[in-house]
């Protein structure tokens, strides 16, 4: 049964979820310690409590450990749960740790996507569980080695309008902007005075006062925190207990997880693509960007000032500081390649492209001297009628496995990630713990009708 999307998110929004059936019948097994390895955490007595849910989560970017934290969140009080991460290379070590982080519930028509106010809801509030996972964390006697940086830059988004054209379309999709990130227009005056030394290209431009830049491998460490919080909470109220492991492992075939666990939950991003038992069999087309980090050289004075919005342009610039910040990003179609690592060569084309178009907003950025160039590869779902949206459910389906365990997709979180993986990580957790993909929205399943 599909049901629509208003239907799901609103059972997503008061999740108790009751575990409608168990994807295997318990058995009596007990788990033994943190620090064992996945395939030696069970030992077999009758008289042992009965054998606690297993999911594996592969990936520890925005998607993967937003179902962590929304299994954990919302699994029932009483049910003995461990939550194994597998991540290859650690935490942020995709895309997401290199997004530039701009979140706005948008299209770059400014145009409210799909489901934009909740996904913008759920986003802030996970947001702002890390933010208070990492304040806690700070306040811990000892714990000063583990504080990590600032989550959040609060400075807004501006968005230029580049002729009148685009200045029509802008100022008819900002009427039904959402009154949590307005879109404000702006005169010429009004924009220098927030961006001084700013070109306007065309007359007016679009202010978004609430849009945010994000700090990805902070609040991704932040949020890891808040799952282990989570764990500590549970485990000191009952009897039954929760459990989160993070391996630095690489998984490469998802058979192999079959016997271990009730649930596997692959949100390894572009690399779903390089499974053996995924490899083109999901919708995706592969995109790498690179972003080039810009600084302030010690003899120029005059800086990026402290309230000054970040700009979303042909190029966008995402202000990490006064005299930091990052510009973006390169659009390769042709690359399949996941390393953040970026030659010299690429990361020279990858400025010749993009500070040209950075100039045609800030002019003053040819001032700013290259530091360095970062990369990740997006991927991209097919375009739909409600636009690019991720995938989502069960794929028991592409797999020949052990049906004791079901596999689950998240993935193709395109340019958006930050956006959706809130609200999507909470639906995915949702379906996970009722063993049931019928209660995702239709139009994040429906990707399983097209032949890749
Ligand atoms: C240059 C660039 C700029 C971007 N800017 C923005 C932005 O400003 N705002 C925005 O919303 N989005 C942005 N995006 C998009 C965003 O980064 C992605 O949508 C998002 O990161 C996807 O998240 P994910 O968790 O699905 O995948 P990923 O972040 O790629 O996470 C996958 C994880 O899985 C791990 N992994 C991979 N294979 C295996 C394996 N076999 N076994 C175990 N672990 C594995 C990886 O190490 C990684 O940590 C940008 C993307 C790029 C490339």
């Amino acid at each position: 049964m599909l049901i629509s999307a208003a239907e799901s998110l609103q059972s997503a929004c008061s999740l108790i979820v009751p575990i409608r059936r168990r994807t295997r019948p318990l058995l009596s097994f007990n788990s033994i310690s943190s620090s064992s390895s996945p395939s030696s955490v069970r030992c077999c007595s009758s008289s042992l409590p009965l054998r606690p849910i297993r999911y594996a989560v592969l990936g520890a970017g925005f998607a993967g450990l937003s179902v962590a934290w929304h299994l954990l969140k919302h699994s029932p009080i009483d049910l003995h749960l461990t939550v194994d991460i597998f991540d290859e290379s650690g935490i942020g070590c995709g895309a997401s740790g290199v997004a530039g982080g701009l979140l706005h519930p948008y299209s770059p028509k400014v145009k409210l996507l799909w489901q934009g106010d909740n996904c913008w809801k759920e986003c802030l509030k996970l947001l702002s569980i890390a933010e208070a996972a990492a304040e806690f964390r700070k306040s811990t006697p000892g714990a000063h080695e583990f504080s990590i940086g600032e989550i959040i830059h609060r400075r807004g988004i501006l968005r230029p309008a580049m002729d009148a054209k685009s200045l029509e379309i802008l100022t008819k999709n900002a009427e039904s902007c959402l009154p949590s990130c307005r879109i404000e227009s702006i005169d010429k005056e009004a924009a220098e005075t927030l961006v001084p030394n700013i070109h306007i290209p065309f007359k007016s431009l679009f202010y978004m006062p609430e849009a945010l830049n994000v700090h990805p491998l902070s609040y991704l460490q932040a949020l890891f925190m808040a799952c282990e919080n989570l764990v500590k909470e549970t485990s000191t109220s009952g009897s039954y207990k929760k459990e989160l492991h993070l391996h630095k492992r690489s998984v490469n075939q998802l058979t192999d997880l079959a016997e271990e666990y009730d649930a596997v939950v692959i949100c390894i991003g572009a690399k779903a693509d390089f499974l053996p038992e995924l490899a083109g069999k999901l919708p995706l087309r592969m995109c790498r960007g690179v972003i080039a980090h810009v600084q302030l050289p010690d003899h120029v004075k005059e800086c990026y000032p402290d309230h000054s919005p970040s700009i979303l342009s042909d190029a966008w610039l995402a202000v990490q500081g006064p005299r930091d910040l990052l510009v973006g990003s390169t659009w390769d179609w042709k690359s399949r390649n996941p390393s953040r690592e970026v030659t010299a060569e690429e990361a020279s084309q990858a400025v010749d492209e993009l500070i040209p178009k950075a100039s045609t907003i800030y002019p003053k950025i040819k001032d700013w001297t290259f530091v360095k160039a970062r990369a990740g590869l997006r991927a991209m779902p097919p375009l739909t009628s409600q636009g690019s949206l991720p995938l989502l459910g069960s794929v028991d389906h592409l797999l020949d496995s052990n049906r004791n365990c079901r596999y689950w997709f998240f993935g193709g979180l395109g340019a958006r990630g930050l956006l959706y993986h809130a609200l999507l990580g909470k639906l995915m957790a949702q379906a996970v713990l009722q063993g049931d993909d019928s209660i995702l929205p239709s139009e994040l399943t429906s990707w399983k009708k097209i032949k890749s």
